[in-house]
Order: C-alpha cells, then structure tokens, then sequence
C-alpha cells in the first residue's frame, strides 16, 4: 500500500520513517510526487483543522491515500500559545528566534508547564477522512540545552525523561514519548479506520 506524507519537513521524515519502519506502506513525501506547491494551505486555528486542510489537498491533486501532520507547542502560561503559530513565532520564523522570543516572553514566570500536541489526519478516496491526537507534556526551562531534535527541543523539558531536555534525547527516546512518536505509532490504527474494499 502507497501511503503519501504530505510533508517537506525533512526532520519529521526522518522521525517518521523511523517510527513507521516496521509497517508494510511504501511511504512517500511531497519530494516524491509532482503537482504541489512547497507549502499546502493550513489556514486554521486548530491543529485538526490544518492536518485535515493538508491531507485532503494533497490527496486531491495526487489522489494518493494521504496523511498529513500539524503539531506544535501550548505553553499554559501564554494561554495555549504558540500553537498553531508554533513554526512562525517570532518575527524572523527560525527556530533560533522562536526559542528567544518564548524565552523572553515567560521571563522568569515559575509556571512553565507545556505540551507539544500532534494530530495526524488520515484521508483516502470517497471522502473517507479521520483523525487522532499525540500528546508529550513537560515544562519550558530558562535556556536552550542540547544538540538534538529540532525547534523548541532545547527549551522542552519532558515529564518522562526527567532531567533532560528534549534535545538531549537520542532519536529512539524522544519518538518513545513525543508527541508525534505516540501519534504515528497509532497510523495502524488510523488505517484500520479505512472502509474494506
Ligand atoms: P508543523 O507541524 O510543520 O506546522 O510544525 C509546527 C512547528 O511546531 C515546528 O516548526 C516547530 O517549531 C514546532 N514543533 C513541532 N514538533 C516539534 C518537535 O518535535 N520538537 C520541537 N518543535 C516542534
């Protein structure tokens, strides 16, 4: 079975291929097939609305059982945000920058507790389309440790690796309890959601 990635973002790849590689799908990127721009639409304000607004768009211009991914980070004290917003946080949308302005924005407020959120979108032929949510809760430390990851990994300290930040986590660890670790190990769950044929 073909199962399209609607994503160029070659960390996520990486992690996915390795939390997929046990799964009989011939996985395939945006890299791998034509007719897509760089970046599909995601104009919500739920990572629902943009994994499914991703999925769909690719999986009607390649008619490619697609999954597409949104994820990103809530900090509590900010009210949930980045969120959606995670990837162009600050003004220069680097990952450099991002971590900066979060910094700067908690100060040196004491509740720091966050969660990156991925949700994975499923959608195939016949307006079949479906859903799930990964979860990684932790907290936002004062500075950036570690060489690992990507994006707020340095800042992200998790609840189940106490001690280190994510960016401090061998590949292996951080897809044992990351957000998109737990859910894309559950995509054999969302395939089974397919109508039988
Ligand atoms: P998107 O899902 O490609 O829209 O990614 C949103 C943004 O969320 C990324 O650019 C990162 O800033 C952040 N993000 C998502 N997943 C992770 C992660 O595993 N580690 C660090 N940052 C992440």
């Amino acid at each position: 079975m073909k199962l399209l990635l609607a994503t160029r973002n070659a960390h996520k790849v990486h992690e996915i291929r390795q939390i997929l590689a046990d799964l009989p799908v011939q996985l395939l990127t945006l890299d791998d097939v034509t007719g897509l721009p760089d970046e599909l639409p995601e104009d919500g304000d739920t990572f629902e609305h943009n994994a499914l607004q991703k999925a769909r768009f690719a999986h009607q211009v390649t008619g490619l059982l697609t999954c597409a991914d949104d994820s990103g980070i809530e900090v509590d004290a900010l009210d949930g945000r980045p969120g959606v917003f995670s990837k162009r946080f600050s003004p220069e949308g680097t990952d450099e920058g991002n971590n900066r302005h979060l910094l700067a924005l908690l100060g040196d407020r004491t509740d720091r507790t966050a969660r990156y959120r991925c949700v994975l979108a499923l959608v195939g032929d016949g307006g079949f389309q479906t859903t799930l949510d990964g979860r990684c809760e932790g907290v936002i430390g004062h500075e950036a440790r570690g060489q690992g990851g990507f994006g707020y990994d340095p800042l992200f300290w998790p609840t189940e690796a106490p001690g280190r930040t994510m960016a401090e986590l061998t590949m292996d660890e951080k897809n044992a309890i990351s957000h998109r670790g737990r859910a894309f190990s559950r995509l054999p769950e969302l395939l089974g959601r397919l109508p039988a044929r």
